[in-house]
Order: structure tokens, then C-alpha cells, then sequence
């Protein structure tokens, strides 16, 4: 007998990975977690039957909600990850020895003890001394804070659920709040190709452009999402992505599967399509 894991990307389309093992399934106090094992995926992690994270996929998605805000300010000392329960992003975080201090809001304990148990390529480096976890909704926790972040990371769940919050027009208020003069907020932005993931994408563009004299988007493809087609956004009070000093990173020496300087760039240059839907943000609710 085949077992596949199966989810429904629209109401016609459906994504399907074969599994080997269906290594947990657990009912916590904010969403169903599921563990399966594959052959073509290796591990991989869902919500609420919805793709989380790959073992096969997951450093271009962390590569890339990590490396472009890094890149973009060499100066980032403090970090707040809102989300981010199975460490992926922590673990590209704490690469930079110039990041002195990493506040992770995660609502669903359970997330992160499965993650420790079942993942840890991503949950590697969630010990390391820098790294303070909350287990509290960001968007509370964000409200209490002033000037206190450099850096911004929203790696939250989809717009509906525990993570309905944290696309709000309150919480990107209290963003502004959080961070510093030169601060980014960058968050996973959604696909712009299936419309029910497009209207969330604009949603959150519209909103974030009304606090952030810089708002931009960027893109990278990420084989287990709706489409493929994933989306980031990249706000700040500052600073512009497209001014990056190459040589600066790369002199880091950091080894990365994804990102590169080049790309860093290329990253931003959309499709027609998308930077239609960008500038037409408005039109829709
Ligand atoms: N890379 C993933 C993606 O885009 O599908 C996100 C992965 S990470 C596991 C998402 C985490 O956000 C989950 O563990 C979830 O519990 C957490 N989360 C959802 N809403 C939250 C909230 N309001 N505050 C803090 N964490 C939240």
C-alpha cells in the first residue's frame, strides 16, 4: 500500500509527496502537527495539513528570509523571529558573529519541542547563548517593545489561525515601533500565482507600505509551496536592499546552497505580473 501526503493548493489543484512514514501526528493547544518522512523531501513538517518546511528545500527559504536583511545592513546587532519554531531561521542567524542577540516569539511550544525531537537540521542552533525564545504571541510581544531591534523577521504561518495577527495593520504599527532608525521588517509575503494567495499578498503589501518609506518585494522559488513561486517583504525606515555592498558579505566567507550576491539583486527584479499586482494594491481588499 503507497502512503501519500496531499495537500489542497486551490480548490482544483493538489500537491501530492510520497511518504514513507508517518513519524507523529500531535493535536496542540494552537494547531495540528504532522511529521511524515519521504523519500524525495526528507523529513518534512506540516500545520493544520499545511507545508511548513522540508528538510530538501528549506535552506532556500532561510537563505533568504536571513541573508538578503543581513546583507542589506552589516550593522544588524539585535534580532527579533517572530514564529520560526523549527530553528531554520535561528540557525542562519546565529552564522554571523555580529549579531549579538536573538529574541524568538513563538506561540506553539509543541512546535519547537517536535522540531528539537524530529528536525534537527533546523533546530540545531536554537541552544546557542544568544538565542532568548518567548513562548507568546508576537503580536503582543512586539507591542511592548521601542527601538529595541535592528531586525525584524516575520516566519509565521499563512493569514488565518494563530498567525491571522501578525498581518495586521496594528502589528506592522508596532514593528515601526520595535525597530530602530536604520530597522527592517522582513516577512514570508505569500504567493502572488494562486488568486487566494495573491489577495493575502497584497493585503500585506498595502498595509506594510502605509508605515515603511522603503517597501519592496522579492521572490525565490521554493519547490513545496503553493506554486512554487514564494514571496518576501522587505521594509524599512532606511534602508534600500538594492544599495549593497557585495564585497562586505562575501567577505564573510558564509557557504550558502541559495543566496549569493547576485542574486541578492536579481531577487528583487519581478515579473511583469507581480509588480502589476504590487502597484495595483490598492484596488482590492
Ligand atoms: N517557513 C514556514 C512557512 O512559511 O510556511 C513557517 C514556519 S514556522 C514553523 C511558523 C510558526 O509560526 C509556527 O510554528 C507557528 O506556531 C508560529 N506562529 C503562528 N502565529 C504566531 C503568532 N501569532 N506569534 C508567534 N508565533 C506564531
Amino acid at each position: 500500500m503507497e502512503l501519500w501526503y496531499t495537500e489542497q493548493h486551490t480548490d482544483s489543484v493538489r500537491f501530492s509527496i510520497k511518504v514513507k512514514r508517518h513519524l507523529l501526528s500531535e493535536q496542540s493547544d494552537f494547531q495540528r502537527i504532522d511529521v511524515f518522512e519521504s523519500d524525495e523531501f526528507g523529513k518534512f513538517l506540516t500545520l493544520d495539513g499545511l507545508m511548513m518546511v522540508t528538510e530538501k528545500d528549506e535552506f532556500i527559504y532561510h537563505d533568504m528570509i536571513v541573508h538578503v536583511p543581513m546583507a542589506s545592513n552589516p550593522g544588524i546587532r539585535n534580532v527579533l523571529v517572530i514564529g520560526a519554531g523549527d530553528g531554520g531561521t535561528v540557525r542562519e542567524l546565529t552564522r554571523y558573529d555580529s549579531v549579538a542577540h536573538i529574541d524568538m516569539v513563538e506561540i506553539d511550544k509543541k512546535v519547537v519541542d517536535v522540531c528539537i525531537a524530529y528536525l534537527p537540521q533546523l533546530s540545531c542552533r536554537l541552544g546557542d547563548k544568544r538565542v532568548h525564545i518567548h513562548y507568546e504571541d508576537g503580536l503582543k510581544f512586539v507591542r511592548q517593545k521601542q527601538n529595541a531591534y535592528d531586525l525584524i523577521i516575520v516566519d509565521s504561518t499563512d493569514p488565518f489561525g494563530p498567525g491571522e495577527g501578525l498581518f495586521t495593520k496594528e502589528f506592522y504599527g508596532s514593528c515601526v515601533g520595535a525597530l530602530s532608525n536604520d530597522g527592517i521588517l522582513v516577512n514570508q509575503h505569500e504567493s502572488p500565482y494562486y488568486p487566494a494567495y495573491a489577495r493575502n499578498m497584497k493585503r500585506a503589501h498595502r498595509r506594510i507600505r502605509e508605515f515603511f518609506p522603503v517597501c519592496r518585494v522579492y521572490q525565490a522559488h521554493i519547490p513545496t509551496y503553493p506554486s512554487g513561486h514564494w514571496l518576501f517583504g522587505f521594509a524599512s525606515k532606511s534602508i534600500d536592499p538594492l544599495c549593497l555592498d557585495a564585497d562586505k558579505w562575501n567577505a564573510l566567507g558564509l557557504k550558502t546552497g541559495y543566496y549569493n550576491t547576485d542574486l541578492h539583486k536579481a531577487a528583487f527584479a519581478l515579473p511583469n505580473y507581480v509588480t502589476e499586482m504590487l502597484e495595483n494594491a490598492d484596488d482590492e481588499s
